[in-house]
C-alpha cells in the first residue's frame, strides 16, 4: 500500500522583508491603478479527474469522495476522453486529482497495485505519457508533491499546477485532515527548482482577509522572482455547492483582488479568472488577460454545477473588452524558448510533423484550425 509523506515545508524561506509595508501598499491597489489587457487568451482542454480520492477534506470542495466512494479512472477511460478532445481540436489534458490519497483509501491502493503502480504519482506519470502519445499536452494538478513525486510526471507535462489558495490559516482548511499553506508554497518552490512552467492562484472568500490575499500574492511573486516559473495566477472565487453554503465574495472584492494581482505580478505572468465561476465581464478593466482552460468536451469536475461558457461566449467577452481572443497551449509560448523549461518529450511533441504537432503549432502561430 502506498504511503505518501509530504514533508513539512518549514524550509520555504521567502524573503518578505519589509512585509508589512508591502502588504499595506498592496492593500491600497484599486482597479483604476492598472491597465486593461490588450488581448485575452484561453486554452481548449479536456478535464480528466484521474481520481476523486484526497487525503484532505476542505469544507468548500465537492471534488473529493470519501474512502469507498472515490473513483479511479483506468488508462482506457483516460484515453477515451483524450480521443474525444483530439477530435474536438483541444490541445490540453487537464489532470485533476486530490492530494495523494492516504491509507484510508485501501481499495484504491490495491487497485493501483494490481495495475502495477506503487503510488498514484507513478500512475499519473504513465497516464500523462500515454496522453502525450495520443495527441494532447498534459497539465497535471496533483496537489502537494515532493520533489521525487513531481519528477515522475514532469517530463510528460507541458506545465503543472497547484492552487496556493491562501497563505492564511483558515478554518475551511482546518480539522484533522487540514492542508497547510507551507506545503503548498513548498510545492510551488519545488516546481521552480525543477523548472516546470507552473500555474497557481488564490481562492477568494474562504475566510481570508484582504491583507491575507496581499500576502499570498506577494509570496507567489517572491517565488517567481527566484525561479521565473509562474506562467499564470488564478483569482478564483469560492462558489456555493452542496458542501459550501458560505456564499461567494462580492464583485467589488474580486475587482480589487484582480487589480492587486495585476499590479503585484510582472506582466509576463498572466492573471486568470475562470469564466464559469466569476463575473468576468465586470472584471475586464482590472487587468485579467486569460480565461483559463475551457472544454467543449467535458464538464468542470471541480465545480460541476457551473458550466463552461461556450467558446462563442468567450469571443463575446473579448468583444466586450474590445480586445482579440487568442487560443494558447497549456504552456505559455514564452517558455518554449527558455532553455530548461520544456522537457524533451514535450519539445518533440510540439515540433513533430504529425496531426498533434501541427495542431500545437497552429495554436502557437495564431492560426488555429479550430477558432470558435
Ligand atoms: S480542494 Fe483539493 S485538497 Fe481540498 S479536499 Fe478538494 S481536492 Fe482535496
Amino acid at each position: 500500500m502506498s504511503t505518501v509523506e509530504i514533508p513539512d515545508a518549514a524550509a520555504y524561506d521567502i524573503d518578505l522583508e519589509l512585509r508589512e509595508t508591502a502588504v499595506r501598499r498592496a492593500s491600497t491597489i484599486q482597479p483604476e491603478d492598472v491597465e486593461p489587457a490588450s488581448q485575452l487568451t484561453f486554452a481548449r482542454n479536456v478535464f480528466i479527474p484521474l481520481t476523486t480520492a484526497c487525503r484532505y477534506t476542505c469544507t468548500y470542495c465537492t471534488f473529493y469522495d470519501p474512502p469507498g466512494q472515490a473513483s479511479l479512472m483506468s488508462v482506457e477511460e483516460v484515453l477515451e476522453v483524450v480521443d474525444r478532445g483530439v477530435d474536438a481540436g483541444c490541445t490540453e489534458a487537464l489532470f485533476t486529482l486530490g492530494d495523494a490519497p492516504d491509507a484510508r483509501y485501501g481499495s484504491l491502493h490495491e487497485t493501483l497495485e494490481s495495475w502495477g503502480y506503487a503510488t498514484i504519482h507513478e500512475y499519473l506519470a504513465d497516464a500523462c505519457e500515454r496522453t502525450l502519445e495520443e495527441g494532447l499536452l498534459p497539465h497535471a494538478n496533483p496537489g502537494d508533491q515532493t520533489k521525487a513525486q513531481m519528477e515522475l510526471a514532469a517530463p510528460y507535462n507541458a506545465s503543472m499546477g497547484v492552487m496556493l489558495e491562501t497563505t492564511a490559516e483558515v478554518t475551511a482548511h482546518a480539522g484533522p485532515r487540514g492542508k497547510s499553506p507551507a506545503q503548498r508554497l513548498n510545492t510551488i518552490k519545488i516546481a521552480g527548482e525543477l523548472q516546470i512552467p507552473f500555474t497557481t492562484g488564490i481562492l477568494v472568500g474562504i475566510g481570508e482577509t484582504k491583507d491575507d490575499r496581499a500576502v499570498s500574492l506577494l509570496a507567489i511573486n517572491a517565488l517567481h522572482e527566484r525561479y521565473e516559473h509562474i506562467q499564470e495566477v488564478l483569482i478564483q472565487p469560492v462558489v456555493e455547492n452542496e458542501r459550501w453554503r458560505g456564499g461567494s465574495p462580492p464583485t467589488e472584492v474580486l475587482r480589487d483582488t484582480v487589480a492587486m494581482a495585476r499590479a503585484l505580478l510582472p506582466e509576463t505572468v498572466s492573471v486568470q479568472v475562470p469564466p464559469n465561476l466569476a463575473p468576468v465581464r465586470d472584471l475586464l478593466d482590472c487587468g485579467i488577460d486569460d480565461l483559463g482552460g475551457v472544454s467543449p468536451v467535458t464538464v468542470d469536475h471541480v465545480n460541476p454545477a457551473y458550466a463552461w461558457p461556450a467558446l462563442d461566449e468567450l469571443r463575446a467577452i473579448a468583444e466586450a473588452a474590445g480586445v482579440p481572443l487568442k487560443e494558447r497551449l497549456p504552456v505559455y509560448d514564452r517558455f518554449l524558448d527558455i532553455e530548461g523549461f520544456i522537457s524533451e518529450p514535450i519539445s518533440d511533441a510540439v515540433s513533430r510533423d504529425d496531426p498533434a504537432g501541427r495542431r500545437y503549432r497552429s495554436v502557437i502561430e495564431g492560426e488555429s484550425l479550430y477558432h470558435p
